[in-house]
């Protein structure tokens, strides 16, 4: 039986007035598990209203105070982080171990918001001018909010749900409606926590609830993640409100390959960034640029490799689970096939995968295509499956123009063993997150998430010092306290 996954407003489980509903499945036995409601108008409004009247109180209680309540989040969900592991596995499918990985991550972004009283700390000045003292305070925006895709049901929400409300704003988010249930558990964590109702919400839905919050003049902020046009839709519709935006769009990651670089380090690593998660990672590698003459070597590691893998049910010991519905696995498919048509060298088809799990998985294996051309739709598109394309270049500067004129610039990686070449790329590359012998190179929480070009919209990467100062406004004070000293009347700017 379905079980109802429905929204989390004023501290509890919320039906509210919501007519349409979503089903949700587990995709490696292709059941239903699920059904959720999809929030109208009326109860997004409601969730925006609650977290407006509890603002002000978390806003005004102490630093001390709310990084005790983020500390107990911390706590608990290190605790129980194998529940919601097992939650993310039954409805995205990625495998166990990659979910708990997924949840780590998250994790280390409450472990940064522990850390908020330094990160608030202002600026002060001593005497700028006779007796007068200048300080800077950081405070929160008020009531934001977080809309979040499917591959990353808890990471993603964590790379901005802990640092907003440690800095005092009301949080609201809106999951993906494909594996909405990792978001009310999170809920529930809250409150156990400590955290007063309102400061967490949920609104579980489709544009019909990402559009209020776009146009509700009581949300000051957003941060979205998802594919590129819907995050310039959402770029554009919510600074046109006058809202603050960062939005994270799509991707297309290359790794670059030189001549001298280790081939069973860069082999293992291609697989890795290639195909774990199914390739439905938004830091996924989906091209390896090939410095000839390492690509026949190379592409034989890689097909070595490729045998090993099992790609199966997350929950048993596969390497890699299947898509998460079956429309995108359908599409995936249906990018192998243009690629083959278009010429690109099908080395192994994921479409002939035998899968350990139930016949009616979404499965599709890992699949491997050769002397792919720039202007194939494998090469241009996202295809957010596990599908790995190898492009063929002459030099270090061909392989530098393929990945610089993509429109896409999330990551990307060079393996190399020349410290001269790696110090160039990261200089010449135009991609937000560059990996040295690393494939995925996602910032740990401390420095900050985000790409270039059509991969954000919007100044401000997610976490770290980004995140503090995109949910904070600076204001600076210039104070003097009045002494008889003082006083006289001088229409000019005071200049000593
Ligand atoms: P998506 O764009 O379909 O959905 C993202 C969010 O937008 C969801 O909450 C969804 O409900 C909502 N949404 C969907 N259609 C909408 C519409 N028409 N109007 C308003 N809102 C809408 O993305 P997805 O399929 O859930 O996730 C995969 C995509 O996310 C990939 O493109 C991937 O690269 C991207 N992604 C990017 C990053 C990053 O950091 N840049 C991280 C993770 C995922």
């Amino acid at each position: 039986m379905a079980t109802k996954i429905t929204h989390w407003i004023d501290g509890k489980s919320w039906t509210g007035t919501s007519k349409n509903q979503g089903q949700v499945f587990n995709p490696a036995t292709g059941l239903q598990t699920g059904e959720v409601d999809f929030a109208d108008i009326a109860t997004v409004d409601q969730a925006i209203k609650s977290a407006k009247d509890a603002f002000p109180m978390w806003r005004d209680t102490s630093l001390t105070k709310r990084t005790q309540i983020v500390f107990k989040f911390r706590e608990l969900l290190n605790a129980k982080k194998e529940e919601l592991a097992a939650i993310i596995t039954s409805e995205h499918g990625k495998v166990l171990s990659d979910a708990l990985g997924e949840v780590t991550r998250g994790q280390e972004v409450v472990e940064f918001a522990c850390g908020i009283p330094q990160l608030l700390k202002g600026g002060f000045s001593e005497g700028v001018s006779n007796g007068v003292d200048v300080y800077s305070i950081r405070q929160p925006v008020g009531v934001v909010a977080g809309i979040t895709p499917f591959n990353f049901p808890a990471m993603v929400p964590m790379w901005f749900f802990p640092i907003a409300i440690a800095t005092g704003n009301a949080f609201i988010l809106k999951p993906s409606d494909k594996d909405p249930s990792a978001s009310i558990w999170i809920a529930k964590l809250w409150q156990e926590a400590g955290l007063p109702d309102g400061i967490f919400s949920v609104v579980q839905g489709d544009k019909v609830a990402v559009d209020r919050l776009l146009e509700h003049p009581d949300v000051k902020a957003i941060s979205f993640v998802g594919s590129t046009p819907i995050a310039k839709y959402v770029y554009e519709n919510g600074t046109k409100n006058g809202k603050r935006v960062q939005a994270l769009g799509g991707a297309k990651n290359h790794m670059v390959v030189l001549p001298d670089a280790d081939l069973d380090l860069t082999a293992d690593s291609a697989i890795n960034a290639g195909f774990g998660s199914a390739g439905e990672r938004c830091m996924a590698i989906s091209v390896v640029v090939a410095v000839e003459p390492v690509a026949d070597q190379l592409i034989q590691k890689i097909v070595d490799r490729m045998g090993k893998l099992v790609t199966g049910d997350g929950t048993k010991n596969s390497d890699m689970g299947p898509l998460v519905t079956k429309q995108h696995r359908d599409k995936v498919a249906s990018y192998i096939e243009a690629g083959e048509k278009a010429g690109a060298r099908v080395v192994v088809d994921g479409r002939k995968v035998q899968a350990d799990g139930a016949k009616e998985g979404y499965w599709l294996g890992p699949t491997l295509f050769d002397n792919v051309k720039t202007d194939m739709s494998i090469y241009q598109d996202e295809i957010f499956g596990p599908v790995l394309s190898v492009v063929r270049v002459k030099s270090y500067e061909e392989a530098l123009n393929v990945v610089n004129g993509h429109p896409y610039g999330n990551g990307t990686a060079i393996f190399t063993n020349d410290g001269g070449a790696a110090r160039r790329f990261q200089n010449e590359i135009e991609v937000g997150m560059v990996g040295i012998n690393v494939p995925i190179p996602v910032p740990v929480a401390y420095y900050s998430f985000g790409g270039w070009k059509s991969s954000l919209f919007g100044d401000s990467h997610a976490h770290g010092m980004d995140g503090v100062n995109f949910y904070t406004r600076g204001k600076v004070v210039t104070s003097r306290w009045l002494d008889p000293s003082h006083g006289g009347i001088n229409l000019g700017f005071p200049q000593n």
